[in-house]
């Protein structure tokens, strides 16, 4: 990444793109190659928007945080007609509920799901919500994978989902500015003929670019050598191995926490691989006890968010993150919160 880089028509920038773009499908369980857009996760969400979703549209949005209620926002902000199923933070969306809207509400040209929700720390049963989906109507299905993809299985071919899109500084352990995003054949269909205004973000531009070994315009090339170098790390270890590593840290995380008197804010069986999240006691507010673990033992967390700022930690653990680190964490929370 410190190295001049190269021109993005060189030759030699093309052998990484080709290279990048194949390492990056077994990720998303796609068979077409992703598009790296220059942008982050958020940028990422909205070219999903505007290349699927036209104005007037009706659009289901599965909000059950902060990253559901930003999709909805997006989908809004470019005129759909959004329709929103609220859920409760901290609980998983529940595939029965999910079904009634489907009936009562729809016909919906597209359903927005989050895979994990951050804010939560909740991973969603995105499988099993896609396959009501499909059994309950021809929505398009568009995912916001940006705190999943590289640290726990998608198979968006598999399970039929249309666009997945992650960013570069989630678990694919690179500095952010780029957003990954995988689009399947019916998301380019309906790309072709549908959607907003759009230039830069445009799904076909990118689509071309890349199987030309290219991005559309100057993308940020030192962030995806650094994609490159993170790929490599993540191959040598492989795949299976660092979703199982990813399992393994957050059985350890709660445990931990749970062992230091603590409560975990979501249930074991929907716990995020990636981010755990911790109520603290009423007498510690979040605020305090992130700036005495930063100040005090270099431990960067973050809060909870909305209504649960001052009562929640989040913990990440998301890429290169060992079983080490986690306990450094949880004994570093046991002696702030001890005090
Ligand atoms: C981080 C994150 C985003 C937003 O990404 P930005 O790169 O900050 O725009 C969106 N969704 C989820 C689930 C995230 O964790």
């Amino acid at each position: 990444m410190t190295r001049q880089p190269m021109g993005h028509r060189s030759d030699e920038f093309r052998v990484y793109i080709q290279r990048i773009v194949t390492r990056l499908l077994p990720l998303f369980g796609a068979s077409i190659p992703p598009m790296l857009f220059t942008t982050s996760g958020t940028g990422g969400l909205e070219a999903s928007i505007i290349n699927t979703v036209k104005p007037g549209q009706k659009v289901l949005a599965v909000r059950a945080g902060m990253f559901g209620d930003r999709f909805a926002e997006i989908a809004r902000t470019f005129g759909a007609d959004v329709y929103d199923l609220n859920l409760p933070w901290g609980q998983a969306v529940d595939p029965d509920e999910l079904r009634k809207h489907l009936r009562s509400a729809g016909p919906f040209h597209a359903v927005l799901l989050t895979h994990n929700e951050s804010s939560t720390g909740v991973l969603h049963p995105i499988e099993e919500l896609a396959r009501i989906i499909h059994k309950e109507s021809n929505a398009l299905i568009l995912v916001d994978a940006v705190s999943s993809v590289g640290a726990t299985p998608m198979r968006m071919d598999d399970w039929g989902i249309d666009v997945v899109v992650t960013a570069s500084q989630k678990a694919l352990m690179s500095p952010p500015g780029i957003a990954v995003i995988a689009a399947g054949r019916r998301a380019f269909e309906v790309a072709a003929v549908s959607g907003s205004r759009r230039f830069f973000l445009d799904f076909h531009r990118m689509k071309a670019a890349i199987e030309d070994g290219t991005t559309t315009y100057t993308p940020a090339i030192s962030v995806i050598l650094g994609m490159d170098a993170a790929l490599s790390l993540i191959e040598k270890e492989g795949l299976e191995n660092v979703y199982r590593r990813h399992s393994n840290i957050v059985r350890k995380c709660r445990r931990g926490l749970t062992d230091a008197g603590l409560e975990c804010f979501v249930n074991d069986s929907i716990a995020s691989p990636t981010i755990t999240s911790v109520l603290l006691p009423m007498d510690h507010p979040a605020t305090l006890v992130r700036k005495q673990l930063e100040t005090e033992h270099g431990v960067l967390l973050s809060q909870g968010r909305g209504d649960w700022k001052e009562r929640m930690l989040r913990i990440g653990h998301m890429g290169n993150v060992t079983v080490e680190d986690i306990n450094h964490v949880i004994v570093a929370l046991g002696q702030v919160i001890s005090k």
